[in-house]
């Protein structure tokens, strides 16, 4: 009864989602005596629902996806978890499923507004007693009602997505929570000055969104903001982060990759839109700005960011574009003092 207390105050305290998380699969893991716990996320991609770990236990303790930067992680079909598939199906609380060594492992949907884009898996060596999945359930309860209060305040209302007012704290936390390894670390990409592993900063802007608000009205509008919102949910790995900053535009942080494949991600991102076929609207491109996550402040960092957007909206649209790169190729002035920006 005290650790569950102890449990229930820790996780009532949180006040962020991934520390939500966290504490939960601790309760989990202790209170139960599960041999594995973990919160995964689920999300849409090409009309194939997806699922990935955000949180679990590694070695007796809790491992997130943010601290386990160098992994990529796209997930896999949920199609490839029948019981899970059959539970949500059914709108179930949860289902169990026991391996063929007699594990038992049970799946917990986490439903919000009826849709499930959380879900806990709790494996133990044998079948659950009748009062842990009790314990179990009253946890859920308890996550699914803090999850809720913390979307309220941390995201998005259209889209789902981190809101604006959450940047500058995921921001700084990520520099903290994962300085970049050193090139010695990563051998084969010793050699090219591509290949140091940084963190990144995009903004995405939809091309000539205005005209589709104007065409097809606000609602069609909207449904391409929410579509854009789910490529980029899809494109982009759980431990970067994805903010809507406002009206049609939305900013990228990616954690802990070289430049090289910052650059293939973030193009992989912009053909993944070019090449969706949006209800009624049809196509739809995006133009992406981005910059490398130096020691500047973040204002600054956006500021790169955006001057790198808007070259790409001058030469044409549709394309990913590096500040640093343009400043070298002497495309775009790097001038800080004023934000204005100038091309040659
Ligand atoms: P560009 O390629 O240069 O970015 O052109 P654009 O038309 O996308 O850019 P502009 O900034 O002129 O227009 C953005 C439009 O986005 C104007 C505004 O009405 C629309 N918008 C902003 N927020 C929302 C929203 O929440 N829903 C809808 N439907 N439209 C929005
Ligand atoms: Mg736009
Ligand atoms: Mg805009």
């Amino acid at each position: 009864m005290e650790a569950l207390l102890k449990h229930m105050v820790d996780i009532t305290r949180q006040r962020d989602h991934s520390l939500l998380d966290s504490s939960v699969v601790s309760a989990l893991h202790e209170l139960v005596g599960a041999e594995q716990v973990r919160v995964h996320e689920l999300f849409r991609f090409r009309d194939e629902t997806f699922i990935r770990p955000r949180v679990w236990i590694r070695d007796g303790k809790v491992a997130t996806a943010e601290d386990n930067a160098a992994g990529e992680n796209s997930g896999e079909p949920v199609s490839k978890l029948p019981v899970l598939v059959e539970c949500i199906r059914e709108r179930a609380a949860s289902a169990v499923e026991v391996d063929a060594a007699g594990r038992h492992t049970l799946w917990l949907p986490v439903w919000l507004n009826d849709k499930v884009n959380t879900c806990l898996q709790v494996t133990a060596s044998g079948p659950f007693p009748g009062e842990t999945l009790h314990m179990i359930e009253g946890i859920l309860s308890v996550y699914r009602n803090f999850q809720n209060i913390l979307d309220y305040s941390e995201r998005d209302s259209l889209t789902g997505l981190l809101n604006r007012k959450t940047f500058d704290e995921k921001f700084s936390r990520m520099l903290s929570s994962a300085q970049p390894e050193s090139p010695q670390d990563q051998p084969e990409r010793r050699h090219s000055p591509n290949g140091q592993i940084g963190h990144w900063l995009a903004v995405v802007d939809i091309d000539h969104f205005k005209r589709v608000n104007d065409q097809f009205g606000h609602l069609y509008g909207d449904e391409v903001l929410i579509l854009v919102a789910n490529l980029l949910r899809s494109s982009f790995r759980a431990q970067d982060r994805v903010f809507r900053f406002g009206g049609e535009e939305f900013v990228v942080l990616l954690r802990a990759t070289c430049l090289d494949d910052a650059r293939k991600i973030f193009e992989r991102f912009r053909r993944n839109v070019e090449q969706h076929v949006f209800p009624q609207v049809g196509r739809v491109t995006v133009s992406v700005g981005f910059a490398s996550i130096s020691n500047e402040s973040p204002v600054v960092i956006l500021g790169h960011a955006d001057q790198a957007l808007y070259y790409a909206k001058a030469t044409g649209r549709n394309r990913v574009c590096f500040y640093d790169e343009l400043v070298q190729r002497g495309e775009l002035r790097s001038e800080v003092s004023n934000d204005t920006v100038e091309f040659f």
